[in-house]
């Protein structure tokens, strides 16, 4: 896609917001038409993709306004929860509620240790995602599932003793940084990048959108989620959300996420 300056998209915002140009006849009517026409919430979809969004997510979003704002809506029905941040810079609490959580044992998921957990609406769609890749051959195996604040707690000072903390922040989430305690991500089989290639990530690459999963720590973006490629580790952000990810965001969900956290607040 064609690069796109500030100046030109925020033009490009403003004529998209304000639609045909006012001539000078019959200029006060067309006026009080125009200030009619103001759209504001493409007003505040534009001021948000243009400050924190790359060009070409900007040029995807206002050159194809009406869609944005429908599959925005829909993404909106859905549970805010699903959408949380929880990064180095969005921590979230100690007793954060993670809702309704599911253990995984005895339900004909392979795990690879007992006692795990996931919030009940991720468990469903993690539940048709394996038994459909099952169908086709695969063997995918959960590794990691919920963790709750106090895990992670133990898990990064291990992590620090073993290798400092310079090195562990690039893998591991301070406490509360986790998206693990939401509640709504997995870890698949090997926990490490050994896992891509695999036929079972390639699938998942290709597929797991249709359940409403996505790649949360994608290859080449280390400087924009905070975090080493992980190919191991999804998170569940609802069919619309997978959706409005690959449309507009370039299938970046941290991207989609800080723009429906702006949107929001
Ligand atoms: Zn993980």
């Amino acid at each position: 896609m064609k690069p796109y300056s500030k100046l030109s998209i925020l033009m490009l915002a403003v004529f998209l917001v304000f639609g045909a140009s006012c001539t000078a006849k019959e200029k006060k009517v067309q006026q009080a038409e125009t200030e009619e026409a103001v759209d504001e919430e493409a007003i505040r979809i534009a001021s948000i993709a243009v400050s924190q969004l790359p060009e070409n997510m900007q040029g995807n979003i206002l050159n194809n306004m009406d869609a944005f704002k429908a599959d925005l809506a829909a993404v909106l029905a859905e549970d805010s929860r699903f959408f949380i941040i929880a990064d180095k810079s969005h921590l979230l609490t100690a007793d954060y509620n993670p809702g309704e959580l599911v253990s995984l044992d005895g339900k004909g998921i392979k795990v690879n240790k007992k006692g795990m957990k996931l919030e009940k609406v991720t468990f469903e769609a993690l539940k048709k995602m394996i038994s459909d890749s099952a169908e086709e051959g695969l063997s995918l195996m959960v590794s990691s599932a919920y963790r709750d604040y106090k895990y992670q707690v133990g898990l990064y000072n291990y992590y620090i003793s073993k290798y400092g903390k310079e090195k562990t922040d690039t893998f591991s989430a301070p406490p509360g940084a986790s998206q693990h305690q939401l509640g709504t991500v997995i870890d698949f089989n090997d926990v490490e990048n050994t896992f891509a290639g695999t036929k079972e990530e390639k699938w998942l690459t290709e597929n797991a959108w249709k359940y409403g999963f996505s790649l949360s720590f994608p290859k080449g973006y280390e400087d924009v989620t905070g975090y080493d490629w992980e190919s191991w580790h999804f998170r569940y952000v609802t069919r619309a959300g997978a959706e409005f990810q690959k449309k507009y965001f370039d299938n970046i969900q941290h991207y989609m996420l800080l723009f429906l956290d702006s949107y929001r607040n």
